[in-house]
């Protein structure tokens, strides 16, 4: 599958990547943390770090044997 096509997959918004935190840009959202005493907190990601993501589920599910399904960065597999 080519980046764009996995590019597409996610919702796009501007916001900030975790890994680049004084970068205001192009962000999805790949996470969200529910505190139970604070609001959830939305973990974004910019399209390097999700397409770096997306590139280390594919070689992990590789190495697992198992279909690699693009488009949930957040997940491990
Ligand atoms: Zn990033």
């Amino acid at each position: 599958m080519e980046r764009e096509q996995i590019l597409a997959l996610y919702h796009w918004d501007t916001g900030t990547c975790f890994r680049h935190p004084g970068v205001t840009t192009d962000t999805t959202v790949i996470k969200s943390l529910q505190p139970r005493i604070r609001p959830t907190e939305e973990i974004r990601a910019c399209r390097g770090c999700v397409l770096d993501m997306e590139a280390l589920r594919r070689a992990a599910a590789e190495g697992a044997g198992i279909p690699y399904v693009p488009g949930r960065a957040g997940d491990a597999l």
